[in-house]
């Protein structure tokens, strides 16, 4: 994963890489800029952890990802293809390959339809025989930890909301995706069902040699599972990077300043001051310069008006600030863009 430019942070060919993508929800009160210029990388077989608080434009950027979503601006490459501007028929077939796990497992399921046709739907779609979908089911069923005799004739609305999970990641990875994209896979669950099923995913995404890209408003959940973690706000990048490094040091004062709001089990950037002021900004009309100014506990006049861009702080760590903290304490002074 990297942002800027087209360095990568660990090295090598990516498997899906985003470019200065835009998306924007057009309202009677404005438009809404969710997603304002956002660029990374996610490397094959790697876990890429997005957070934020709600709204900063994590859900957009991986329905985007998926063309969920319509594009203003910005490229999308996967497995080396442009998709950005793929028809509806392609939009279709790449299906396969990227999947989605949504926060509302029951919403997300067809509430007419039973276990065992929602897994094979995407099956049917591929033109599979009867027999051999059947069987994939099963197969699927049992790896999410469903029995299949037990599950297979049951209605989402009688599941629990860890089972609809199960369910639906079942039904994504009956595909044999390549690419897996959570959006808050486990916030809707019950605190005891959270890590059985953060467990499954890890579990999955070795047995599939899953790629994933995991969207939470949770840190620890997302420190959990992450190789790199990018943090957004306001629809915008502040920090990226290795995710220990970030947790541990975090260069941005908004992710300091996140890390501060939660207590974190075993978080060591060890800064106790100010944690966020203020409400976030409307996205019909973002601050200039650094979104963040108007929050931020080190702002200096610089900020409100010149956009800082996003730059290496130490290896495998970038982050998007005039002054941004060593080691996650006092700011340093620093020229960028
Ligand atoms: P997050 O996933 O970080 O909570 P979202 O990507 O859902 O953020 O939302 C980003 C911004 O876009 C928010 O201001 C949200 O209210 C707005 N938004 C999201 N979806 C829509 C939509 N379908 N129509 C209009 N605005 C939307």
């Amino acid at each position: 994963m990297a942002g800027s430019g087209e360095a990568h942070l660990r090295g090598g060919e990516a498997l899906l890489t985003v470019r200065d993508l835009v998306v924007e929800y057009p309202g009677e009160k404005g438009t809404v800029q969710a997603v304002s210029g956002v660029s990374f990388d996610v490397l094959p077989g790697e876990t890429l952890g997005i957070v934020g608080e709600s709204g900063c434009g994590k859900s957009t950027t991986g329905r985007a990802v998926l063309r969920l979503n319509r594009l203003v601006r910005g490229t999308i490459e996967f497995k080396g293809e442009h998709i950005e501007n793929a028809n509806p028929a392609r939009v279709r077939a790449l299906r396969r390959e990227m999947q989605m796990v949504f926060q509302d497992p029951v919403a997300s399921l067809n509430p007419r339809r039973a276990v065992k046709d929602i897994v094979e739907e995407g099956l049917v779609i591929g033109g599979m025989a009867a027999a051999e979908r059947a069987a994939r089911a099963a197969t699927v069923l049992a790896q999410v930890g469903l029995d299949e005799e037990r599950f297979a004739d049951v209605l989402p609305r009688q599941l629990s909301g860890g089972q609809a999970q199960r369910v639906a990641i079942a039904r994504a990875l009956a595909l044999n995706p390549t690419l897996l994209i959570c959006d808050e896979p486990v916030s809707a669950l019950d605190v005891s069902v959270q890590a059985k099923t953060l467990n499954l995913i890890e579990e999955l995404k070795a047995a599939y040699e899953l790629t994933v890209v995991f969207i939470a408003h949770d840190l620890g959940v997302v420190r959990a599972v992450s190789d790199d973690v990018l943090v957004m706000y306001l629809g915008k990048i502040c920090e990226f990077g290795d995710s220990d490094l970030v947790y541990d040091r975090p260069a941005h004062p908004y992710t300091r300043a996140l890390l501060d709001s939660v207590p974190l089990i075993g978080s060591a950037h060890g800064f106790t001051g100010p944690a966020l002021e203020g409400d976030i900004p409307s996205p019909l009309a973002p601050p200039s310069g650094c979104r963040f100014w108007t929050r931020c506990p080190v702002r200096r006049e610089r900020c409100a008006v010149v956009e800082p861009q996003m730059r290496e702080v130490r290896e495998d760590q970038y982050v998007a600030c005039h002054f941004p903290l060593v080691d996650g304490g006092s700011p340093e002074p620093a020229v960028s863009g």
